[in-house]
């Protein structure tokens, strides 16, 4: 095997794959490198037709808000409007409460600065779902930016999104959190886009990376039906070896790894496994059928609970700072 891995430029003993696309289930082939040095997963050409790739269903996170985040995110407003949304308020009443899915923790557990005031910015926003979700729970700062932007949050009254890419952003601001909440594995040039990050942050700052990781115990047990694979969107499946690596090379260094994977690498590499995708498996879900199998979901949460404390889970949040 002759190609060299893109993170650590091995090219000795590197593994070939061949994974399918299996979101929408067209099962269209991709070629992917197994690095035998640093574990890293990654395609071995990036699709010229990635765009017909994210067609208007793919959209991993839900934009709509539950009744109870929609008043916890009515509260948490209220509170900074008032000057009284501060890290205790954070930690206790926000946090149990729309943490999980939205990936507040991360931020809550280390801002060093106030947190209304903080700045920071969502590296790959996608639909700006979770911008928006910052901005109503009260941190007016908070910013959005993807290449692929949607025209109509160009119209946004905050002007809170722009369409570009991390490395076409300028010196004039800097952000004390900047944030890739399940984007980086996209991205085609990781070490430029930690560049660019290292550049942007303020003194202090924190990087919140939060993506799937190669190697893990699903990957083990499913192989290429694992659901994270996600071919050819997945560009990088990374490892904790590749990120140090890249990190060091931009200045930064990991500063602190927490698992947070969920039933989702079981439920859905399962789904993958009797040859059905993840859309199809939505749409057939039906109420007698989603209740039976609730007993399976809560097994599998608590199966990922178990991996996580362990290390063994299928995805990491990873904070990084400045050396
Ligand atoms: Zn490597």
């Amino acid at each position: 095997m002759e190609k060299a891995c893109r993170i650590c430029q091995n090219k000795k003993d590197n593994r070939k794959h061949v994974f399918r696309e299996k979101y929408f289930g067209t099962n269209d082939e991709f070629d992917y490198i197994e690095c035998s040095v640093c574990g890293t997963l990654h395609i071995k050409e990036t699709s010229k037709e990635l765009g017909k790739y994210y067609r208007g269903t793919y959209c991993p996170h839900s934009n709509q808000l539950t009744a109870r985040e929609s008043m916890v995110t009515k509260l948490s407003k209220w509170l900074a409007e008032k000057g009284e949304l501060t890290s205790d308020i954070c930690h206790t009443i926000l946090n149990p409460f729309i943490s999980v899915d939205l990936g507040l923790e991360a931020f809550f557990r280390l801002s060093p600065s106030p947190f209304p005031a903080m700045r920071i910015l969502d590296v790959g926003c996608g639909n700006g779902t979770y911008v928006k979700r910052l901005r109503i729970s009260g941190f007016g700062n908070a910013f959005g930016i993807d290449p692929f932007l949607p025209e109509y949050l160009l119209q946004d009254a905050d002007h809170a999104f722009q369409r570009s890419e991390i490395s076409q952003m300028d010196d004039n601001q800097h952000y004390d959190i900047i944030i890739f909440n399940h984007s980086f594995e996209h991205l085609a040039l990781p070490q430029n886009a930690l560049h660019h990050a290292k550049r942007l942050l303020a003194d202090n700052g924190q990087i919140i990376m939060r993506i799937p990781l190669a190697g893990s115990q699903a990957w083990s047990i499913f192989g290429k039906e694992w659901v994270q694979l996600d071919a050819p969107r997945h560009l990088f499946l990374h490892s904790i070896k590749g990120i140090n690596l890249i990190a060091n090379r931009a200045g930064l260094k990991i500063r602190k790894i927490r698992y947070d994977s969920s039933g989702f690498q079981f439920w859905g590499s399962r789904l993958y496994c009797q040859g059905k995708s993840l859309i199809s498996g939505a749409q057939h879900r039906s109420i007698i059928r989603f209740m039976m199998q609730l007993p399976a979901r809560q097994f599998d949460e608590l199966r990922a609970l178990y991996y996580n404390r362990r290390g063994l889970g299928d995805q990491v949040c990873l904070y990084l700072a400045a050396q």
